[in-house]
């Protein structure tokens, strides 16, 4: 239920109202703009008396809200979310460009990246440490080792650093880390959500490789209803039918996504598409349609990466692709 309150509501008629709403077991979300404030009822609100609180002076409107999905709900907040991470911005009209290799290799590997990144007007450095990969046979990542080379590489390029967390046990180990990916195959466990939640630091959440829209934002919900509501949601493909690309880059979402959450919304064109050569037009699509960032899969050596090679931009290709995207951004933004 969402009750919006009239312009230039009192703060202490506001208070009175919310402690009413709280006392009687609700969770209470408020949200001010700077035309309207809204209320956000949490919690079994089948008891709440909505003839009643419409009656009162101070309100101006009350609905029921039907989506399972509350504390991301555009309708709960209808501003939208700024995700801060140190002096960046995402959301809002804050394009975020997230660069770097599918995983850390070495100091040499992370490092020299990170700095071509940068200069090629990168915002943060990406980089695997926990891999998730199909095949236990393949390269697992570096693991801590892997975190400590990003925490050299964001000293030396100045670039806050995103990685995954794939397990709630390793949470200790990500706490310096500046965005926690959390991935398609643990997007729905469960637990580390409420990890997540505790945390309070910015996660990308990414959309489960075969999660409808309302099954992602249920797990933003349960990072928010956490506690912690800097989240940014990644559209990186999705599991279809189509047998030439990774994974089918479902663009439809961002602008579907847009209305129905006031979260940032990123693209991935790396992992949806799985090949280096469909990554620049995909990104600029992700641009075009009103995507707030891109994170983007980039290798100094791309043939002897030692995961997604395929996928890898070389840094004087992520260059130019960066240069055309300011350029759409300024088409769609215009
Ligand atoms: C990644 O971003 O490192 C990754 C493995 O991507 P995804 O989980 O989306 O496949
Ligand atoms: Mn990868």
């Amino acid at each position: 239920m969402i009750v919006i309150l009239k312009h230039g509501v009192q703060q202490e008629k506001m208070e009175g109202l919310v402690n009413w709403l709280k006392n009687q077991g609700l969770g209470v979300h408020i949200s001010e703009g700077s035309f309207q404030t809204v209320l956000g009822l949490i919690g079994d609100t089948s008891a709440v008396d909505m003839d009643l609180i419409g009656s009162l002076g101070i309100v101006d409107s009350v609905k029921r809200v039907s989506d399972p999905f509350k504390c991301c709900n555009r309708k709960f907040h209808p501003a939208d979310t700024v995700v801060q991470v140190g002096d960046v911005k995402i959301g809002s009209g804050n394009f975020c460009m997230i660069a770097g290799p599918c995983s850390v290799e070495s100091e040499e590997q992370i490092v020299e990246i990170a700095l071509a990144v940068k200069k090629a007007g990168a915002q943060m450095l990406r980089g695997g440490a926990f891999k998730p990969r199909t095949s236990p046979y393949e390269f697992q990542g570096l693991k801590a080792t892997g975190l400590d080379l990003l925490r050299v590489a964001r000293k030396v390029s100045g670039l806050p650093i995103v990685t995954e967390i794939m397990a709630a046990k390793d949470l200790p180990r990500f706490e310096d880390v500046d965005v926690r990916q959390v991935g398609p195959r643990t997007t729905q466990n469960f637990d580390l959500p409420r990890g997540r939640g505790r945390l309070r630091k910015p996660i990308l959440l990414k959309r489960g490789l075969a999660n409808t829209l309302k099954e992602l934002l249920m797990s933003a919900e349960y990072i928010m209803a956490g506690g912690n509501e800097q989240v940014i949601l990644c559209e990186r493909g999705i599991r279809t039918f189509d047998d030439y690309t990774r994974n089918t880059l479902d663009l439809a979402a961002v602008p579907m996504l847009r209305e129905l959450t006031h979260l940032p919304i990123i693209v991935d064109p790396s992992h949806a598409t799985g090949l280096a050569r469909l990554v620049r037009p995909m990104a600029l699509a992700g641009a075009a349609c009103g995507a707030d960032g891109l994170i983007i899969e980039v290798h100094n050596d791309p043939m002897h990466a030692l995961c997604d090679g395929a996928q890898s931009l070389r840094p004087e290709e992520y260059a130019s692709l960066a240069e055309d995207v300011r350029r759409i951004r300024e088409v769609v933004a215009g």
